[in-house]
C-alpha cells in the first residue's frame, strides 16, 4: 500500500499531490483508474477498487480522482500512458464516449456497472434530502440513528466480474487484493449519506443506534443475473446436494448462498456466464426508505397486593374475569411512554389470582416493539414507575430499567434454579399447638410427588413431578389457624402440598400432621432470583406505597 502525496491530512492542492492511500504506487493506480473508467465504473467504485479507505475521499470523488490523475510521481510524468491512450499530456482524460466534456474527469455519464448506480445519484445531496423528508413524514422521534441498506444480491456477481477483469488486466497488482480488502458499497453509501441525512434531520448519525433508517435498493433489470448464477450452480451440484441447494436458493436466496455459489464456481465457468467487466446497465436502482426502532427491553420487579388481580388479562369466552391485571397496569403506561405499537410481557413464573406477591417482588421483562421515540432516560423510567405505583394500591413495581436483549435470558435461566418462599394461612382440625407443629421445622429437603393438580388438568398434561420443600416452619394464630412458612423449589404446587389434592400430592401437610387442613390464604414471600439489578430508590421513602408495604409486611 502506498500513500501518494504529502504527509499532512490535507491534500496539497498547489502541487496537485493528493493525500490518498491506495493499494498501489501512483502510476499503477493511474493505469487502473483509466481502465476502470473504460469499464463504466463510477468514481466512487474506482476509488473502492484501487483501495481507498478514507471516508472523506468519497465526499468529492471526482476531485480525488482528478488529483490522482494529475499527480506526477517524483516530478516525472507518468511513464506509461494507458494502453487505450485515453490520457492527455496533462493527465486529463480526453473526452471519450464515457466522459462528458468539462474540466473534471467525470467518469461516466451512464449507470455504474459495478454498483448499479447506488454510489451515484442516491449519494447526491438532493436524493438524500428526499429520503430525509420521507423519514420526517414517518413521524418518529429520535436523537440519533444508524443507516442500514438492503442491496440487490447481483452486486456480488458484478463485483466478482470486475475483480476477475482486474486480475486478468493487472495480474500482479490484483494478485493479493480481494473483495474483502476494499471499502464496501454499504460503507461508502453510509459515509457519504449518513452525515447528510443527520444534518437534514438535525440529529446525529451513528454507526450504531437503536433507531434504524433502512434504504432498500432494487434493480429489476439485472435480477436475471442472479437466477442465472443459481440455476447454473444447481446444475453443477452433485445429485445428492441438488435438492438441498435448490431449497435454500429457491425464492429468496440469501447472501451467504450467493457468496458460496460464486466461490464454488470455477472462474472459467463464471466467465462463460457473465461478461467481465460487467455490462453497463440502462437504468439505476430504485430506492425505498423505511425506519424503525429495534426492540427495547424493560425489566423490573412487581409486588401484587390484591387477591383479585391476575398477572395477565383473564378472559373466559371473551368475558373478563378480573378487572385489571399486572400486565395492563405495568405495560399500558410503558407502551404510551415509548409510543410503541406492541409489547410482550413475561415474568419469572406466575401466581394465582388470589395469591399475593410480597417481599422483593417478582422479576419481569417487557419487550417493547415498534417504539417511536428514543430510549427514555433512567429518570424518565423512574418517574413512570412512580406514576404506576400511585395509580393503584394493588401493585408496586421497583427497579424499572432498560436492559439488553442478552439479559432477558437471565429471567428464563433463573426459572430453572430459583427457589421461592411462601407463607400460607392454614385451617386445621383438630386444633394444633406450637408443640404439635414444631416437628415441621425439622423437615429439610422433603421430596414431594405431585400429580398434575385437578385445577390445572384442563391445560397441563397429566404427570407426576418431583418437587422439593427445602424448609418449613409454623406459627400458631389461634386454635384452628396457623401460618405456615415454606421455602420450596420453583414449580411446587403449594396449595396442593397443603391440602393434598385428594391424595394426588404425597406427602402433604395434612398427611404429615395427620389431621384435616385447608389453605385459606397464600402469599409469595420471595422469588429468589437476584435480577434485575436493584436500583436505589430514594423516592420510596415519601411514597404512599411505603405504608402499603408496611401493612402487608404483617406478622401474625
Ligand atoms: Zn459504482
Amino acid at each position: 500500500m502506498a500513500t501518494v502525496g504529502g504527509d499532512g491530512d490535507n491534500a496539497n492542492m498547489e502541487t496537485n499531490q493528493p493525500n490518498v492511500e491506495t493499494f498501489f504506487e501512483l502510476e499503477e493506480s493511474q493505469a487502473v483508474i483509466r481502465e476502470l473508467k473504460c469499464c463504466g465504473c463510477c468514481s466512487r467504485c474506482i476509488l473502492r477498487l484501487i483501495g481507498v479507505k478514507r471516508q472523506s475521499s468519497y465526499i468529492d470523488p471526482l476531485e480525488v480522482l482528478s488529483q490522482l490523475l494529475k499527480s506526477k510521481e517524483n516530478g516525472s510524468s507518468p511513464s506509461q500512458e494507458a494502453e487505450d491512450g485515453s490520457a492527455e499530456p496533462d493527465g486529463e482524460p480526453n473526452a471519450s464516449s464515457h466522459q462528458p466534456a468539462g474540466g473534471l474527469p467525470s467518469v461516466t455519464s451512464g449507470v455504474c456497472s459495478v454498483c448499479l448506480g447506488i454510489l451515484q445519484g442516491p449519494c447526491e445531496k438532493s436524493h438524500v434530502l428526499d429520503l430525509a423528508e420521507q423519514v420526517r413524514e414517518a413521524d418518529f422521534g429520535f436523537e440519533n440513528f444508524t443507516m442500514s441498506m438492503v442491496l440487490p444480491l447481483q452486486l456480488l456477481i458484478r463485483e466478482h466480474c470486475i475483480f476477475l477483469h482486474l486480475k486478468s488486466m493487472f495480474s500482479e497488482l490484483y494478485q493479493k487484493s480481494s473483495h474483502g480488502m476494499i471499502a464496501t458499497i454499504k460503507e461508502v453509501y453510509k459515509w457519504v449519506c449518513g452525515p447528510v441525512m443527520g444534518d437534514a434531520l438535525d440529529v446525529s448519525f451513528y454507526f450504531k443506534s437503536p433507531m434504524e433508517i433502512m434504504v432498500t435498493f432494487t434493480h429489476q433489470e439485472t435480477e436475471e443475473e442472479l437466477n442465472k448464477l443459481l440455476r447454473r450452480s444447481k446444475d453443477n451440484q452433485p445429485q445428492r446436494k441438488r435438492a438441498k441447494f435448490f431449497n435454500a436458493a429457491a425464492n429468496a436466496p440469501g447472501r451467504p448462498v450467493v457468496i458460496s455459489t460464486i466461490k464454488d464456481l470455477p472462474n472459467s465457468l463464471f466467465k462463460e456466464l457473465f461478461s467481465c467487466p460487467p455490462s453497463i446497465p440502462r437504468s439505476p436502482c430504485t430506492t425505498e426508505v423505511a425506519c424503525w426502532y429495534s426492540a427495547v427491553f424493560v425489566a423490573g420487579r412487581y409486588n401484587k397486593y390484591s387477591r383479585k388481580l391476575s398477572q395477565t388479562p383473564w378472559l373466559i369466552d371473551g368475558e373478563r374475569k378480573t378487572e385489571s391485571s399486572i400486565q395492563e397496569i405495568v405495560c399500558d403506561p410503558l407502551k404510551e411512554l415509548f409510543k410503541a405499537s406492541e409489547f410482550r410481557f413475561s415474568a419469572s413464573g406466575r401466581e394465582d389470582v388470589d395469591v399475593r406477591t410480597l417481599g422483593n417482588g417478582r422479576p419481569f421483562v417487557v419487550e417493547i416493539l415498534n417504539s417511536r421515540r428514543p430510549i427514555p432516560s433512567q429518570a424518565e423510567l423512574t418517574a413512570l414507575q412512580k406514576r404506576i405505583n400511585k395509580s393503584t394500591p394493588d401493585v408496586r413495581i421497583r427497579d424499572l430499567q432498560c436492559i439488553g436483549r442478552e439479559d432477558t435470558n437471565k429471567l428464563k435461566d433463573g426459572e430453572e434454579i430459583k427457589t421461592k418462599s411462601y407463607s400460607a394461612l392454614v385451617w386445621s382440625s383438630p386444633e394444633q399447638t406450637a408443640e404439635s407443629l414444631a416437628f415441621l421445622s425439622d423437615q429439610k429437603d422433603l421430596v414431594l410427588h405431585q400429580k398434575t393438580p385437578i385445577r390445572v388438568l384442563h391445560r397441563r398434561a397429566l404427570a407426576t413431578r418431583e418437587r422439593i420443600v427445602h424448609s418449613m416452619s409454623a406459627t400458631v394464630k389461634d386454635a384452628h389457624h396457623f401460618r405456615l412458612f415454606l421455602k420450596t423449589q420453583a414449580g411446587t404446587y403449594i396449595k396442593e402440598f397443603i391440602h393434598g389434592d385428594f391424595g394426588r400430592t404425597k406427602p402433604s401437610l395434612g398427611s404429615l400432621l395427620k389431621c384435616e387442613v385447608d389453605i385459606l390464604e397464600l402469599d409469595v414471600e420471595s422469588v429468589d432470583l437476584d435480577w434485575p439489578p436493584s436500583l436505589s430508590e430514594p423516592e420510596d421513602s415519601d411514597e404512599d406505597n411505603s405504608e402499603q408495604a408496611k401493612e402487608v409486611d404483617r406478622e401474625t
